[in-house]
């Protein structure tokens, strides 16, 4: 027994080392790409009227082409640059694309990610107004969509910073709803405007139970006066029974996957002619 546990020490430790090499190599190269300007990109994916079918906002999602390893998903290089502070860089990247976006395409709306991490960091809110102010933009055209964040910050900050760019008309809402912290009980003490339901509640809607928990999500939102995204729809039992239930936006591989920003462009310019 004690030679297995060695053995299993010896495996798991190596396993360990490696992934922790992995981990600072694929630091040094994230920090790379952002000094040279190069291979993060950001992609848009519609989201639409649940009961028209009309397009209602693009959400902006980072990526990252790495020069060997391909498209590194964000469910990996974010936690890593949330670690390392790079997220505040990329970020600023993220927003600034968004913006010059909803400059060059008027009557849209943009959402992007932020962590609790971020919002938390100070002057944080100063930053994002100044990026619309120098494109012009509406602050009521942006919508950011607050993710946990591994590193959870001082709560009161975070509210001063919601406070003061709602008041400034941005508008916020809560991602990934139902999982983690990202709960009604936390809700209460932040302000919001929207709800997006957890694409791992959606996928479970051939499920009773699952189906019956959305349903009972879209009716809480709905009583507080909020707004309520689906996110990860990707059949169209999910989509109808969204729409019975009330569900305000839809988003998922049904109805567009995150498009590169030309074809995002092109689809939001077309449909403002309509
Ligand atoms: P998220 O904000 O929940 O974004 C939705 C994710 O679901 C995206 O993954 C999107 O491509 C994917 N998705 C959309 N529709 C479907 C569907 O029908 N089925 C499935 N299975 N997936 C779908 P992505 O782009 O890989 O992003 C992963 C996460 O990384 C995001 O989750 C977000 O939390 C984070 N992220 C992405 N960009 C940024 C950013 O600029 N800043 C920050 N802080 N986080 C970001
Ligand atoms: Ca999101
Ligand atoms: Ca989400
Ligand atoms: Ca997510």
């Amino acid at each position: 027994a004690k030679a297995a546990g060695r053995n299993t020490h010896a495996i798991f430790g190596s396993h360990m080392d490696e992934l922790l090499s992995n981990r600072r190599a694929l630091e040094a190269d994230l920090r790379l790409a952002l000094q040279t300007h190069s291979q993060l990109e950001t992609f848009y994916q519609p989201v639409y009227a649940a009961d028209t079918g009309a397009l209602s906002s693009l959400e902006a999602l980072a990526r990252w082409k790495h020069p060997t390893l391909g498209y590194v998903s964000p469910d990996q290089f974010i936690p890593l640059a949330e670690e390392s502070g790079l997220i505040h860089e990329i970020s600023a990247l993220v927003l600034e694309d968004a913006c010059r976006m909803l400059a060059e395409v008027p009557g849209i709306h943009i959402a992007v990610n932020a962590s609790a991490l971020e919002l938390a960091s100070p002057g944080y809110a100063l930053r994002v107004l100044g990026i619309l102010a120098r494109w012009q933009v509406q602050p009521n055209r942006l919508e950011i969509e607050l993710t946990e964040s591994a590193m959870a910050p001082e709560k009161s900050e975070l509210e001063t910073t919601i406070s003061t760019l709602r008041s400034a008309g941005v508008r916020f809402a809560i991602d990934d709803f139902g999982t983690g912290y990202s709960t009604f009980s936390r809700i209460q003490r932040i302000e919001v405007d929207r709800i997006k339901i957890d694409k791992s509640f959606i996928g479970e809607m051939h499920q009773g139970a699952s189906r019956a928990v959305v349903s009972a999500m879209i009716s809480m939102a709905k009583a507080k006066g909020l707004l309520v995204t689906a996110e990860g729809v990707e059949t169209d039992e999910q989509r109808s029974a969204l729409q019975d239930f009330g569900c305000d936006h839809l988003q998922g591989f049904l109805l567009s996957k995150p498009l590169p920003r030309s074809t995002a462009i092109t689809l939001a310019a077309g449909d403002q002619k309509v």
